[in-house]
């Protein structure tokens, strides 16, 4: 189930714990069977009209290692090893053909192991980008364990990289199901309430937290759906369902530029671009199209 969505069903073996080990890294780079992937601005390189992720072969790449790119090992696969590079500021050779095209568009137009590897490679470029100063000591970290962890000369912390754990999620009331328009994202596409979570609080509590915030709605019973890596930057949306104890909504005009219940056949039409109204729900690339279809399909009905 967990492969449907974008930026899940990572197919790679990251052979983690063989990532410290320098000398089989070097290996892989000398392998002629080994491919890289460029991302530059955290957009990756890609090739033809379909268009596909542009792989290469290191040899290209090498100048850019040697004089301290980010490179990463991003795992095993296919009987060959697969890295990312930053190539931001870089010069690339004049044959290659290349465009680069923003993750969240490209996404569906390509392979779902192929978007879960770009996630992959784009969340941990993007910590590299900006963590490039010990958190503890503020000097300048290493990179160490092919790309795997940062490392301070000075005070010897080591700095992981992070995900950040998103809540989002549906209350549902009978046949009604709460959505919400984003003032950043104004227009007339509604979808799930959403929120990370903080520090000292379990996901439940999270869930129940934003929707109290954001709209003043109470909540009973919840059940977890599914989860979607997020690269924007290196989020982790966890999806649930909720049951909601009351009705009344009170928004947070600072988080929501409105939110409203909806009756279950509205959202049907919404979710097929037939709303009379021309409202719309976000599309397949983001987790909340799923927790909203699986609701209108009555797969949550048993909540509570
Ligand atoms: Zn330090």
């Amino acid at each position: 189930m967990e492969d449907v969505y974008s930026f899940a069903g990572n197919p790679l073996d990251r052979a983690s714990e063989r990532r410290e080990n320098r000398a089989w890294i070097a290996g892989l780079l000398d392998d002629p069977q080994t491919r890289i992937l460029a991302l530059r601005g955290l957009k990756p390189f890609t090739r033809g009209r379909t268009p596909a992720l542009d792989w290469q072969p290191v040899g290209p790449w090498r100048d850019q290692i040697e004089t301290g790119a980010s490179l990463i090992f991003l795992g095993l696969g296919d009987g060959r090893a697969h890295f990312a590079i930053d190539a931001t500021g870089a010069s690339v050779a004049p044959d290659v053909d290349t465009e680069l095209i923003d993750v969240r568009a490209l996404a569906p137009a390509i392979g779902t192991g192929e978007a879960a590897i770009l996630a992959e490679a784009r969340s941990l470029l993007d910590w590299h980008a900006r963590h490039r100063f010990c958190a503890q000591c503020g000097s300048p970290t290493k990179v160490a364990s092919a790309g795997w962890v940062r490392r301070c000369p000075d005070c010897k912390a080591s700095h992981f990289p992070r995900t950040d754990p998103v809540v989002i999620m549906l209350a549902i009331h009978g046949e009604r199901g709460l959505l919400g328009r984003n003032r950043r994202r104004a227009g007339a596409r509604f979808s799930c309430l959403a929120g990370f979570v903080e520090p000292g609080e379990t996901l439940e509590e999270a869930v129940r937290r934003e929707v109290r915030e954001e709209v003043g709605v109470e909540l009973g019973g919840l059940r977890y759906f599914a989860s979607q890596p997020w690269p924007f930057p290196m989020s982790l949306m966890i999806g649930c369902h909720a049951e909601a104890l009351s009705t009344d909504i009170k928004v947070d005009r600072a988080e929501l530029e409105g939110a409203r219940w909806f009756e279950r056949e509205e959202v049907a039409l919404m979710l097929l671009r037939r709303h009379p109204d021309g409202l719309g729900t976000p599309p397949p690339v983001a987790i909340a199209h799923h927790i909203i279809r699986a609701w209108v399909e009555g797969e949550a009905d048993t909540l509570g």
